[in-house]
C-alpha cells in the first residue's frame, strides 16, 4: 500500500467565471501564462507534477547530500540496476539533460537518427548535435480512431527505406520512445522492441530506449501482447530495456519524482565519455544536478512505478477520464494511451479553420468553462507541420480523484454543447524561435 501526503497541482477553489475570463485575457490566451492558483484542475502535463508516496518522502528525510559518492546516489544506482537492468548510471537534472549527455556522445554533423517518433526535446538535441531526426511511426499512429493495441510502434520498413537513401554508416543510433509520447502516449510492443534490436545490429547502430514511461509501457504489454499476460509488470519492464544499449530517463515521469533524470549505458567507454560530458553540463557524476534527496525520492519511485498496484491505478485513472469523455460524446484519440487523453479539436470545433488554431481555442474554452488547464499539441505548438489538431489532458500521477475527472468531462461536454459560439484565435506576439511559441506566444480572439 502506498499513501500520499500531498497533491501538488492547482487550487481547491474554482474562480468565478468573470475572474477566469480576466485571467485568460491577461495571460494572452496562452494557458502557460496562468498562475497555478488560478487553475482548478491542472492537466497541463504529467511531468514532475505528481504526488509522492510516504515512502518517497521518508527517503528524502534520510538523504545524503555529499558532493561525491553519496549514499543517495548508491540507492539510485541500485534501483536502476534492479528495476531497469543498467549498472552504469550517469545522473542528470532531468530528461533533457540526459539527452544532452548521451546524444552529445553519439551524434555528429551529418548523422541521421530514426525514432518511432521524436519527442520535442529529443528532436532538438539531435538537431543541436548536427543530426537529422527522422520519425518512423507505423501507419496506424496517424489514425485518431480505431483500437489497434500498439500504435506507438516503430515501422522497420521506414528505417530500411531510410538506410537505402542515406547509407547505414550515417546512422549511429536508433531510438525507441516508450511509450510514444508524441503519438498520444501509445505503447510499443515487445515484438517491436526485439525487431528494433535486430535492426540496430544490422546497422551496427547504438540502440537507445527513451525510457521515460517504461513502466506504463510494460503495463500495456502485459495487458495486450500475447505471451506476456502471466508475467509481472516488473519483469516485463526490465525485459524491454534488456534489449537496449543505452537508456535516457526523466525522473519526472516514471521515476515518480518532481525532478531528476539519468542516462544508463552498458559500454564502459561510452560510460566514461558520458560522465565527462555530464560534469560539464550537469554536475559531478554522483549527483548530476540533483540534490541527494531528489535521488533518494527517485530510487524509491522507480521501484513503486513497476508494481501492478501503482500501474493499475495509474493507467486506470487515465482510461476513466477517456471513458467519461466518450460517454458524453467528446471526440478523443483511441485507444487511450498511458499518461493522457487527447481531444480531437478538429472534430470538436470543425468550423474553426486550422490557421485560427482550433486546438488552442478549445484549450481556452476548457479554462473559461471549468478552470481546467490542458495543452494544445497541433498547429499552434507545431507550426509548419501537418499534425492533427489535438489537445492533451495529461493526468499528474496519484493526484486527482473521480470528482475531478467528472468535472473535466462535464466541462468538455459543456464546451461542446455551445461549440458553434467558439471562435478561433490569432497570434499577436511570438518569440524568435517559432518552435517554442506555445510556451510564450500571446494570442487574441478573431
Ligand atoms: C519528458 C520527456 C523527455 C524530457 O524530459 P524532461 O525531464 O522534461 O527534460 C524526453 N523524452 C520523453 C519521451 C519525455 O516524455
Amino acid at each position: 500500500m502506498f499513501s500520499y501526503t500531498s497533491a501538488t497541482a492547482a487550487s481547491t477553489e474554482l474562480l468565478p467565471r468573470e475572474e477566469r475570463e480576466r485571467r485568460l485575457e491577461a495571460a494572452g490566451y496562452n494557458v502557460f501564462g496562468l498562475a497555478s492558483r488560478d487553475v482548478f484542475v491542472d492537466l497541463l502535463t504529467d511531468s514532475g507534477t505528481g504526488t509522492m508516496s510516504d515512502a518517497q518522502w521518508a527517503a528524502m528525510m534520510e538523504a545524503d547530500e555529499a558532493y561525491a559518492g553519496s549514499e543517495s546516489f548508491r540507492e539510485l544506482e541500485a534501483a536502476v540496476s534492479d528495476v531497469m537492468g543498467f549498472d552504469r548510471v550517469v545522473p542528470t537534472h532531468q530528461g533533457r539533460g540526459a539527452e544532452n549527455v548521451l546524444y552529445g556522445c553519439l551524434i555528429g554533423e551529418g548523422d541521421v537518427v530514426p525514432n518511432n517518433t521524436h519527442f520535442d526535446t529529443t528532436r532538438a538535441h539531435v538537431s543541436e548535435n548536427g543530426g537529422d531526426p527522422v520519425d518512423c511511426p507505423v501507419e496506424e499512429a496517424g489514425d485518431l480512431g480505431g483500437e489497434e493495441p500498439f500504435k506507438g510502434d516503430l515501422d522497420p520498413e521506414k528505417v530500411r527505406a531510410l538506410v537505402d537513401r542515406v547509407g547505414a554508416n550515417r546512422i549511429p543510433a536508433i531510438v525507441l520512445t516508450i511509450t510514444n509520447n508524441s503519438v498520444a502516449g501509445q505503447p510499443v510492443s515487445m515484438a517491436n522492441v526485439e525487431a528494433t534490436r535486430e535492426l540496430a545490429d544490422e546497422l551496427d547502430a547504438t540502440f537507445v530506449i527513451d525510457a521515460c514511461r517504461f513502466a506504463e509501457n510494460a503495463f500495456f504489454i502485459s495487458e495486450r501482447e500475447d505471451g506476456h499476460g502471466d508475467r509481472s509488470t516488473a519483469e516485463i519492464a526490465r525485459e524491454q530495456l534488456s534489449h537496449a544499449d543505452a537508456i535516457v530517463m526523466s525522473g519526472k515521469k516514471d521515476g515518480l519524482a518532481n525532478v531528476g533524470g539519468f542516462v544508463g549505458v552498458r559500454d564502459p567507454d561510452l560510460f566514461e565519455r558520458a560522465k565527462q560530458r555530464a560534469i560539464l553540463y550537469e554536475g559531478f557524476s554522483t549527483y548530476g544536478g540533483m540534490a541527494g534527496r531528489d535521488m533518494a525520492a527517485m530510487a524509491v519511485g522507480l521501484r513503486e512505478a513497476v508494481t501492478e498496484e501503482y500501474l493499475g491505478a495509474r493507467i486506470g485513472r487515465v482510461r476513466e477520464l477517456g471513458d467519461r469523455l466518450r460517454e458524453r460524446g467528446v471526440p478523443i484519440y483511441t485507444p487511450v494511451g498511458g499518461h493522457a487523453v487527447y481531444l480531437d479539436a478538429g472534430r470538436a470545433l470543425p468550423h474553426v479553420p486550422d490557421d485560427e488554431f482550433p486546438g488552442q481555442a478549445l484549450v481556452c474554452e476548457l479554462y473559461r468553462e471549468g478552470g481546467v488547464r490542458g495543452v494544445e499539441l497541433g498547429s499552434f505548438a507545431f507550426p509548419e507541420t501537418d499534425r492533427p489538431e489535438l489537445v492533451r489532458l495529461a493526468l499528474p500521477r496519484r493526484t486527482y480523484h473521480d470528482e475531478h475527472l467528472d468535472h473535466v468531462a462535464e466541462t468538455a461536454a459543456a464546451v461542446l454543447d455551445r461549440s458553434d459560439e467558439v471562435t478561433g484565435l490569432k497570434v499577436v506576439s511570438e518569440p524568435d524561435n517559432e518552435a517554442l511559441r506555445h510556451f510564450s506566444a500571446e494570442l487574441r480572439p478573431v
